[in-house]
């Protein structure tokens, strides 16, 4: 099968295996903007140093990747704004990757081997590096330390089907069996194979009566292509984070089905997550990189801030695009480009805080919901949930993040008491008890386990 994780693993290996130092295997006009030579030479604010006696981290440095879509943002603002210099790590360095492919290569190789220490990760590619399972065979154990973002992504369709009724629910329920039938075959696209993107494409898919691996084909498109392939025709969906939904209205290509914020309010999304050995070898520091980050998305989820957050994204350095396409969709501005407009900041991505409490805590259930969905589509094998527990308890480090947010003065009414949020509730009326994921899988209709 073309889209095994074994054979893209392979794929993506070759592609940077020839690569040598640290600057090759940044990343190269990943989003159609030029060849960016230079590494990173952002001029931090003056350092305020808020390190208390006793805290002061073990090394000044990390090497964090990052992949230039919102959720990015609050690693490179705690460098922008000075916040890991605050906190006595001045020389973070925050590295853009060419992919997710390439981001997994780097952490397999670790900083001291050219590549990166950790960073930006979708779920449950930190379970995956951990496990060996996209890394062929090397187990590199990560640890997840926080949430970066909540919401921010989108469904986007291809301008063809364009009042044909399709939104978060279908109108017409025949849709996707008439396609069928007519022997056209409806292509969705995601940027990585078997994480939040693709999760989000099939949970819509299949609460819509669609089963995602028999009625449509699924394929892995990097960010920077989706674009140019769905405005030549080769893919009629694609799943991914702002501003590239937007860029698809603004570009007159297509419309925007479905946010995930109306799909699932306050989902989980993009996590911070840093191999095992440098956060043991460096308590101090893992727990500094903690403080700046939780300030920056303090910083970030201020509204107040948006419009200067904008102008920093979309910098040629980090994202390369023009300021507006990132501007509307982080003020909860979104033309779906089907008509309908939503203009909600509650519907925008989200840093800090959001309807359901903390963004930044990692909650332990959220982590058991993207292994339970690994096992629903068959990515994971259902030991997997068998043993869940002890898999999350062990890469899931929700402790380091308490103690960093209790040294930096975080209200305790902000610092959530119990690792699991509770019971989740999806657009379909679906539930997710954390205590029960089998009673989730068996309510589930269109599934593979
Ligand atoms: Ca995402």
């Amino acid at each position: 099968m073309a889209r095994s994780l074994g054979q893209f693993s392979r794929r993506r290996f070759l592609v940077t295996a020839g690569a040598t130092t640290a600057t090759s295997l940044l990343l190269k006009g990943c989003l159609g903007n030029p060849p960016d030579t230079t590494t990173q030479t952002s001029p931090a604010a003056t350092p305020v140093v808020a390190v208390k006696a006793g805290e002061e981290p073990e090394v000044k440095t990390v090497k964090l990747g990052y992949i230039p879509i919102v959720e990015a943002a609050p690693l490179i603002i705690a460098k922008e704004k000075g916040f890991f210099a605050k906190y006595g790590m001045p020389d973070v360095q925050v590295e853009k990757q060419a992919n997710w492919g390439a981001a997994r290569d780097n952490v397999k190789i670790g900083s001291g081997g050219g590549g990166i220490d950790g960073g930006q990760w979708q779920m449950p590619m930190p379970y995956l590096i951990s496990e060996g399972i996209i890394t062929d065979g090397k187990k590199i154990p990560m640890y997840v330390l926080a949430q970066l973002n909540t919401q921010g992504n989108g469904i986007a369709l291809a301008g063809k089907h364009k009042g044909k009724g399709i939104g978060l629910k279908l109108e017409d329920q025949q849709f996707f069996s008439k396609l069928k039938s007519g022997g056209d075959r409806f292509k969705a696209a995601y940027t990585f194979p078997k994480v939040n993107q693709e999760f989000w494409i099939r949970y819509w898919l299949a609460a819509n009566g669609v089963n995602p691996d028999t009625d449509v084909e699924l394929l892995t498109v990097p960010a920077s292509q989706t674009v140019a392939d769905m405005k030549r025709g080769a893919m009629d969906a694609f799943s991914t984070g702002d501003p590239w939904p937007f860029r698809i209205v603004a570009d007159d290509i297509g419309f925007l089905a479905a946010l995930t914020a109306e799909m699932w309010e306050a989902h989980p999304e993009e996590y911070l997550a840093i191999r095992q050995e440098w956060v043991d070898q460096n308590p101090k520091a893992t727990k500094a990189l903690l403080k700046a980050i939780m300030e920056a998305q303090q910083w970030c989820d201020n509204f107040d801030n948006r419009k200067e957050l904008a102008t920093i994204l979309s910098q040629r350095e980090y994202f390369g695009v023009p300021e507006k396409v990132i501007a509307e969709p982080l003020t909860g501005k979104y033309d779906m480009g089907d008509g309908r407009t939503i203009d909600d900041k509650k519907m925008a991505v989200l840093y800090w805080k959001d309807s359901k409490g903390s963004v930044s805590y990692p909650y332990k259930s959220h982590d058991l919901w993207f292994l339970t969905e690994s096992v629903r589509w068959g990515f994971l094998d259902k030991q997997y949930l068998t043993n869940a527990k002890t898999l999350i308890d062990k890469v899931n480090r929700e402790d380091i993040w308490k103690e960093a947010a209790k040294e930096m003065g975080i209200a305790a009414a902000d610092i959530p008491t119990s690792t699991s949020r509770g019971v989740e509730e999806f657009f379909d009326g679906i539930k997710f008890d954390p205590e029960n994921p089998q009673a989730y899988l068996d309510s589930l209709k269109i599934k593979k386990a």
